[in-house]
């Protein structure tokens, strides 16, 4: 198993900056509750965010949707990642979930408001960015999405970087969850929904290796807080009475691909297109509100 993330395999330029300052990184995670999003935080980041002491806020409260941050520091050759987790606990889970949309995007929003205002002081030291730059959204594994799927994505799709992943891709075998990857990403293109789209790089070889990295989404993952045997290694797996899934391999899931475009090779890119287009945005908007 490999023991690092890797979002310190930067371009040398982005690297000697990233070294002085660091890398704040906010992922926002959204969806029905019991799709595993906690475990796969836990599996993407090595740590215990949430544990059996803190069991992770769908645990924990119900019904109504609650907006919670947790925060990491992670280390990696010279490089600091203050990564911050927020959860969604209660998503989905109430009788009536059509504003269920709304906590979340008041939260999207009040970060590029502090962001603005902390942009429009004086004296702009260096400015702690909180602003969410990506959004993980579970899909329910099944036969295709969701009413609230679809009126979610509509309503943050032009304010976030929208990343959707199938759940719990093990639930299902590997001719299922192709057919329904093709009817997720047939109905978010129906219904015009924009999800993040993950740019070439200058690399011609990067590229070719990105392309089939591309072609799985939606990312189709599974998730495990456990390590097991499988063929005399030890991995972080899913043992069932006829085998082990294991999380890091490309034939059982797509857990490793989300890890490298998301952390390693598009970190960046996902950060500028927070500032660039959502950020800018709602700034604009906002502004020229004011102005009229
Ligand atoms: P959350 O409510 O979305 O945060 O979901 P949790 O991470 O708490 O997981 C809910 C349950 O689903 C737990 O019993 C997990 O062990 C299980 N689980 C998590 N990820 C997976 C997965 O990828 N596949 C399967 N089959 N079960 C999972
Ligand atoms: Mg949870």
């Amino acid at each position: 198993m490999e023991d690092y993330i890797g979002f310190a395999n930067l371009p040398n330029q982005v690297y000697r900056k990233a070294v002085k300052r660091g890398f704040d990184f906010t992922i926002l995670v959204v969806g029905e509750s019991g799709l595993g999003k906690s475990t796969l935080i836990n599996s993407l980041f090595f740590t215990d965010i949430y544990s059996n002491e803190y069991p992770g806020p769908s645990q924990r409260i119900k019904k109504t949707v609650q907006v919670e941050t947790s925060k990491v520091i992670l280390r990696e050759n010279g490089v600091n990642l203050t990564l911050t987790i927020v959860d969604t606990p209660g998503f989905g889970d109430a009788v009536d979930n059509s504003v269920c949309w709304q906590p979340v995007l008041n939260y999207v929003e009040s970060k590029y408001e502090d962001y603005l205002h902390a942009e429009s002081r004086v004296h702009r030291t260096t400015i702690v960015d909180t602003r969410v730059h990506c959004c993980l959204y579970f899909i329910s594994p099944g036969h295709g999405l969701k009413p609230l799927d679809l009126e979610f994505m509509k309503k943050l799709h032009d304010k976030v970087n929208l990343i959707p992943l199938v759940a719990k891709a093990d639930t299902m075998t590997p001719e299922e969850c192709n057919q329904f990857k093709k009817t997720v990403l047939n109905e978010i293109t129906q219904s015009k929904i924009r999800i993040y789209e993950f740019p070439d790089c200058d690399d011609e070889e990067e590229n070719k290796h990105q392309k089939r990295i591309k072609e799985r989404i939606p990312f189709a993952v599974v998730g495990s807080n456990v390590i097991v045997e499988a063929n005399g290694k030890r991995v972080r797996g899913r043992k069932y009475p006829w085998g082990v899934v294991e999380v890091e391999n490309m034939e059982h899931c797509d857990f490793v691909a989300l890890r490298n475009i998301m952390i390693r090779t598009h970190l960046q890119d996902l950060k500028d297109v927070t500032n660039n287009i959502h950020y800018e945005n709602y700034r604009c908007l906002k502004l020229g509100a004011v102005g009229k």
